[in-house]
């Protein structure tokens, strides 16, 4: 059994003009080994489904179907107290932008003892000491626990943001757009730090992110969303050698790559639809360069291909 199984979950958000289909029956599951990549465009679901898993769904959003099992329970037949406790001691999560998220009166170690304080019963000098240790897991020196967030740059802040969600040491980490908005040393730096992290204590990780060099950095399975639908789920390695979906075969090809001749960007023409009505058949269709008749008339299911799952008619 997975670590975590997410079962044909759907969240809509509930609107005056009607649901908008934000992620609509999504599957997919994270071993104890494993470090999934969700990826796809701004708006496609990625968040929306991890803030399921924490239970974070508010209105005007509402998880309407499906099951999020996590170690053989059902996080969506939790009770409140019981979601409390899983969350930083079960699961964790980064938040995007979470340099932006900490609390700018408040020391960072005060921070870090409080998420110690939430779990467990330590007293205060423990609880200290265990956040000078958590500082120096993610390469800032202990004796910074002192210092405000404005006295980090904001790489810091984002290892800070790290070293906060690990104090309780989750079985399972979600990582939101980790490197976003940061220069590419630092993201180099940053991800060097997950993959260490995840060698060293063995954490699980769901990482998500639009960039798909972050993925082949730090990811072994890749999920790819489109328009609140898994349209492909690879191994890094097959997605990148050969992606199936026509959608993940353009967003290959829309990344620069440093190795071989040099050519033309792709860009993928159009915008995803709309999810308040959207269209009959694949969702990709206005966009795909290899629709089909069948395409407009019938959404494609999600089928094994080659040890992968892809969702596209191209693939009986
Ligand atoms: Fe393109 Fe048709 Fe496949 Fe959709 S189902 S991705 S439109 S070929």
């Amino acid at each position: 059994m997975a670590l975590l199984e997410v079962e044909n979950l759907k969240v809509y958000y509930f609107t005056r003009a009607g649901a908008v289909k934000a992620v609509d029956d999504i599957s997919f599951s994270v071993d104890k080994d494993e470090t999934l990549g969700l990826i796809g465009e701004s708006g496609c679901g990625k968040t929306t489904a991890v803030f399921a898993i924490m239970r974070f769904a508010a209105p005007p959003g509402r998880i309407v179907g499906g099951k999020i099992i996590f170690e053989d329970r059902d996080i969506l037949t939790m009770s409140e107290e019981e979601v409390r406790l899983l969350r930083g001691k079960g699961i964790a999560m980064v938040f995007q932008a979470a340099q932006n998220a900490l609390n700018p009166v408040m020391t960072v170690g005060q921070q870090i003892t409080e998420v110690i304080h939430q779990h467990e019963q330590v007293t205060k000098e423990e609880a200290w000491e265990r956040a000078r240790k958590q500082l120096e897991l993610v390469g800032i020196s202990g004796d910074r626990a002192k210092s405000y967030p404005h006295e980090f740059s904001g790489g810091m802040k984002q290892r800070v943001g790290i070293a906060i969600a690990t104090a309780c040491n989750p079985r399972l980490l979600i990582l939101d757009e980790p490197v976003t908005g940061l220069d590419v040393i630092v993201q180099r730096q940053l991800l060097n730090l997950i993959n260490d992290l995840r060698a060293r204590l063995g954490l699980p990780i769901i990482l998500i992110t639009h960039d798909l060099s972050v993925i082949a950095e730090t990811c072994s399975k890749v999920a790819v969303m489109y328009a609140g639908k898994i349209v492909e789920e690879a191994d890094a390695v097959s997605l990148y050698e050969d992606p199936a979906h026509p959608y993940s075969k353009l967003l290959i090809k829309s990344y620069p790559s440093i190795k071989g001749e040099k050519g033309k960007l792709v860009s993928i023409p159009g915008a995803p639809p709309g999810l308040l009505n959207p269209p009959v058949g694949c969702y990709f269709e206005p966009r795909c360069p290899s629709a089909m008749d069948i395409c407009r008339e019938a959404e494609p299911p999600l089928v094994k291909k080659d040890g992968r799952l892809v969702a596209c008619h191209l693939y009986k």
